[in-house]
């Protein structure tokens, strides 16, 4: 499964070209943030990396998944409301194809890798760790069902993760754990560093104690915003992403990915989990500061892959978001 070796599309499916149009309108929008370029809006060819590097701007392709509870393969064509989705084998052809298109992508996961089919109860997790890593994801955080077979089962299959883990609100200390996580990662993309941290939901009630054992849980809005002022003051981030376990919202007092959005600071997106919250377009919400924060989530089981691209000015600064979000991942069936 290596990343180049699918570079045709047409087993591919995106979903309701719309969001083929979508990307296309996203492109159209930045292109008209320079009056040089009036006459070439109407060639919807023009080849945008050229045009990016002249004005020392830059495209950023965020992809992501939650909740992908070791669906390795497709649902069964059984007639079913998923039949056909998700799979590794799609969701590798597609992230191929958008790696081939764009110079600029980053991979990311939000958490419940494991649970949910018999991949998991023989393999405890090993082939998941094995596949994301083959796919070249950059980060993932916790969920709380990667906690299912304890904290031992869970170190024993970040062996065989080539990506860090990040988490800022748990506190690890003297677990097996403590070595292993991070509570942010910073990578680089072109001229754009990008700062990623991530918070965890409360396991006590979610999780048996005797599997998260001496793991604390600290309150992530207090963690986030400390993670986040640190990136951007301290490692001088110019965009940063928080991985979350929270869940999209509650009808209760819970805290969740718009709360933590609303009471930021510095956080510019949230990659969400938990709730298996299909968004079809990315929720913005304001911040503390009255800045924009993005929150994106694409239900669960793999069957969507989140998709955003973001333009940063000359200056790094995030310019402008494009509207689109999931793309189904499905195989082509003849
Ligand atoms: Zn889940």
């Amino acid at each position: 499964m290596k990343n180049k070796s699918f570079n045709t599309v047409s087993d591919v499916t995106m979903t309701k070209s719309p969001d083929y149009d979508h990307k296309h309108l996203g492109r159209r929008h930045f292109l008209k943030q320079s009056a040089t370029t009036a006459a070439l809006i109407a060639t919807s060819q023009f080849p945008f990396e050229a045009f990016a590097a002249d004005n020392a701007k830059q495209s950023l392709t965020i992809l992501h998944t939650n909740d992908v509870h070791s669906r390795l393969d497709p649902f069964p064509m059984d007639g079913s409301k998923y039949q056909g989705l998700g799979g590794v084998v799609a969701r590798e052809k597609l992230i191929s194809k958008i790696r081939n298109e764009e110079e600029y992508t980053l991979l990311l996961d939000a958490g419940d890798i494991f649970q949910g089919t018999p991949y998991f109860n023989f393999y405890k997790g090993e082939p998941e760790m094995k596949v994301m890593s083959m796919l070249k994801y950059e980060a993932a955080t916790l969920g709380n069902h990667d906690f299912d077979n304890g904290i031992d089962g869970l170190v024993k299959q970040m062996e065989h993760a080539d990506f860090p883990f990040v988490n800022c609100n748990y506190d690890f200390g003297g677990t097996a754990l403590e070595p292993l996580m991070k509570p942010y990662t910073i990578v680089r993309k072109g001229k754009i560093k990008i700062g990623i941290l991530g918070v965890g939901i409360e396991l006590n009630g979610l999780v048996p104690e005797k599997l998260y054992g001496n793991i604390v849980y600290n309150d992530p809005l207090q963690s986030a915003n400390e993670t986040a002022y640190f990136l951007k003051h301290h490692k001088r981030c110019d965009y940063i992403i928080c991985l979350s376990h929270l869940g999209f919202e509650y009808n209760n007092s819970k805290v969740s990915d718009k709360v933590l959005a609303r009471e930021s600071e510095h956080i510019n997106l949230i990659i969400g989990g938990h709730t298996h919250t299909f968004l079809e377009t990315p929720h913005k919400l304001k911040n503390r500061k009255n800045q924009e924060v993005i929150i994106n989530q694409v239900g669960w089981a793999g069957i969507n892959l989140g998709r955003i691209n973001i333009f940063f000015d000359n200056r790094k600064h995030c310019d402008y978001v494009s509207d689109f979000t999931a793309i189904e991942v499905r195989e082509f069936h003849i």
